[in-house]
């Protein structure tokens, strides 16, 4: 399968990484991995990302990242964990320069882009992909490139919880750990630190819980106001579908914030009997069988109903 991805990157120079809007662990992990790799090879490589949460500022060359492409055209784009090209945290202008495009991805496919593509729906991280194609291209992981890998595995399968984690994701991670990734700090930083303006976001989030279909649906919303006057930034207004899934019984929990833009932004996580993948690309989003999410663009009452409603369909 690397095939074609190696004779793509052999015959390009000038290299930009992007990954998905909003960007998450794998996602940077994914893109800075292979950026740091393809320098190594000796490429002119660069990440493309616009913003992304304080708790990733302990990474190496995090803040190196660039918002636009300055040349007038590229070689190579390599898009990492991102379903669809509309998804990327890029300019669409700065996407028509790339002369190449290759995908790196592992969601259900919605709309299949690039001219060669990388994509293993059973890895539980875009960043368990960068690394095999590393390792097959023969291509040293050091301790920087390990550093971001470890990172994307960890945050995606939320530190190897997840059903989606493989045998070969815990060998990968115990490369990576023996190559010197100090592993504890990353944990520590991710899974065990967090502003207390988020701390209380949390709490907010549990507060607002509603409950449906004796407990198989949690539903939480909190506003941008909330979100806002909490002290939260957007991009750290993420990850409360982690604690309204908790609760004994629970198949289906659904967090939605408010944005600044006025939409809405829903995320989803399931126990495994519901593909809430499936109820996501039905609103115009995506993901995988346990965990989803997708944009509300209309009133927020009238899209919460569909969304309940197609859930007591499945649960
Ligand atoms: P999260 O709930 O953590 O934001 O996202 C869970 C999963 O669903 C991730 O794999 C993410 O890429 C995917 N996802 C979330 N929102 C969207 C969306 O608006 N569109 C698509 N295509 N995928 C999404
Ligand atoms: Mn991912």
């Amino acid at each position: 399968m690397f095939n074609e991805a190696k004779k793509l990157i052999d015959k390009s120079n000038n290299i930009y990484v992007v990954g998905h809007i909003g960007p998450d662990g794998d996602s940077i992990g994914a893109a800075f991995g292979m950026c740091l790799a393809l320098r190594k090879m000796g490429k002119n490589a660069n990440v493309i990302m616009q913003q992304c949460s304080d708790s990733f500022k302990f990474l190496p060359y995090i803040n190196e990242a660039k918002k636009n492409v300055e040349e007038e055209s590229y070689d190579l784009l390599v898009c990492v964990d991102s379903s669809s090209n509309d998804r990327l945290d890029m300019l669409k202008e700065d996407y028509d320069k790339a002369k190449s495009i290759l995908m790196i991805d592992h969601h259900k496919k919605v709309n299949p882009y690039g001219d060669v593509n990388c994509i293993v729906e059973d890895l539980p991280a875009a960043s368990e992909i960068v690394y095999d194609l590393l390792r097959a291209m023969e291509i040293e992981i050091d301790k920087d490139i390990g550093t971001y890998i470890y990172t994307g595995i960890m945050t995606d399968t939320g530190s190897f919880n997840y059903a989606s984690t493989k045998p070969s994701t815990l060998i990968a991670a115990a490369y990576l750990v023996e190559i010197g990734v100090d592993f504890g700090s990353i944990c520590d930083k991710l899974n065990h630190t967090l502003k207390e303006p988020k701390l209380k976001l949390i709490a907010k989030a549990i507060d607002n819980m509603e409950v449906y279909y004796g407990g198989k649906l949690r539903y939480s919303y909190v506003s941008y106001e909330d979100i806002n006057r909490l002290g939260v930034e957007e991009e750290d207004a993420e990850g409360m579908t982690n604690y309204l899934r908790m609760p004994e019984g629970t198949e289906i929990s659904v967090y939605v914030r408010g944005k600044s833009d006025g939409t809405n932004k829903v995320s989803m996580r399931s126990g495994g009997n519901v593909d809430v993948s499936k109820i996501a690309i039905h609103f115009g989003g995506g993901g995988h069988v346990r965990a989803a999410g997708y944009t509300m663009r209309d009133d927020l009452e009238i899209e919460k109903q569909k969304l309940i409603e197609i859930i007591g369909g499945r649960v």
